[in-house]
Formats: structure tokens, C-alpha cells, sequence
């Protein structure tokens, strides 16, 4: 039987955040949360915070749900948006959870989990799109991004590939790239 599942819009300002961030600190994982809103049918990530030089450590405790709580707490003075996820980055893949990634998703409370691969490229092959619900496209010809998103379903406990839907797309398609400097 196929469950209800949420669908994932992501802000232009979110995927220059976790792209910028995955690609900055690339072969080391990157990660951060996700602020927004949570609907009863979709999720809206309106912006990122990266933590910087952090190392998500495994085991008892769990950095970035101590850092979430402390972005929520701080964000419910500032703004109507919350900690909604989280996000990290596989540099040269693997383009699927981990056993503990999957375990950090049960145990954080937030859910929702965004995943960005990325790898080397040697030319780019295509604009940047939404394929088998994820997004992929390349940084120039050097890298390869993709974008996947999940959500954990405490109540029967399972995980679902999301559908991650970005209006903005077709604006980064349009974008000249700037030359080099000299
Ligand atoms: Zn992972």
C-alpha cells in the first residue's frame, strides 16, 4: 500500500546554502539544519545554517539535535520558523542513507533529512533538474550534485524518499557564470 508522504519545497536561498556548503568543505561531510515550516502535506525550507568546522559525532550524543534545540529556542524569539531538519553532504557518494544516518533520523525528532552528493565531474552533461524526485546538476564542469530528501514517519517507524519540488531551478539554468578574474 502506498503511504501519504510529504513533498519538500526548497527556497532558492536553502540550496545555495547546503550546495555552497557542500561543496566548500568537499571530501569532509558537511551538515546543518533546516529552517522553515512543516505542513500537514509538505515541508517549506526557507533557509540553512551550516555548522561550520563541526564534527557530527556518533554514538551517545547526538551534536546536531543539542545545536537544533539551541537554533529553536533562539529562533522562537526571532522568527516564525523553525528547525525543521537537517542536512549533510556525501562527498563521492554514497547517493543513499547510512545505517547511521538512518538511526540519526529515528533519534534527532526532526524527520526530515536532506542528503547532497557530490562528486567530481568531468563536464557538465545537463541543466540543472528534478530526476526520480531529486534534484542534480552540475557546478560548473567540476561537480556533480544531487539532492535527495527523507522523511522518518515515527508512527510506523519507516523512511520515505521525498519529492523535493524547487521553483528556482530554472533561475540557476539562466545564470552566466563569472570569468575568472586576472
Ligand atoms: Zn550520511
Amino acid at each position: 500500500m502506498e503511504e501519504f508522504r510529504r513533498n519538500l519545497t526548497i527556497t532558492e536561498k536553502t540550496l545555495v546554502e547546503i550546495i555552497a556548503s557542500s561543496v566548500e568543505i568537499y571530501k569532509k561531510e558537511a551538515f546543518g539544519i533546516l529552517l522553515g515550516e512543516k505542513h500537514k502535506k509538505h515541508y517549506m525550507a526557507y533557509d540553512a545554517i551550516s555548522f561550520l568546522s563541526a564534527k557530527r559525532s556518533y554514538g551517545f550524543v547526538n551534536v546536531p539535535t543539542i545545536r537544533a534545540n539551541r537554533v529553536n529556542y533562539t529562533l522562537s524569539y526571532l522568527t516564525k520558523f523553525r528547525v525543521i531538519g537537517d542536512f549533510h553532504s556525501h562527498p563521492e557518494g554514497p547517493d543513499k542513507l547510512s545505517g547511521l544516518d538512518k538511526s540519526d533520523i529515528k533519534h534527532s525528532g526532526l524527520g526530515l533529512s536532506i542528503l547532497i552528493i557530490v562528486t567530481k565531474a568531468k563536464k557538465k552533461t545537463h541543466n540543472w533538474k528534478i530526476e526520480d524526485n531529486n534534484i542534480v546538476g552540475f557546478i560548473g564542469n567540476k561537480y556533480h550534485i544531487k539532492i535527495m530528501a527523507f522523511e522518518y514517519n515515527k508512527k510506523n517507524n519507516k523512511l520515505f524518499h521525498l519529492k523535493i519540488v524547487c521553483p528556482s531551478l530554472k533561475k540557476l539554468n539562466k545564470l552566466q557564470p563569472i570569468k575568472k578574474q586576472r
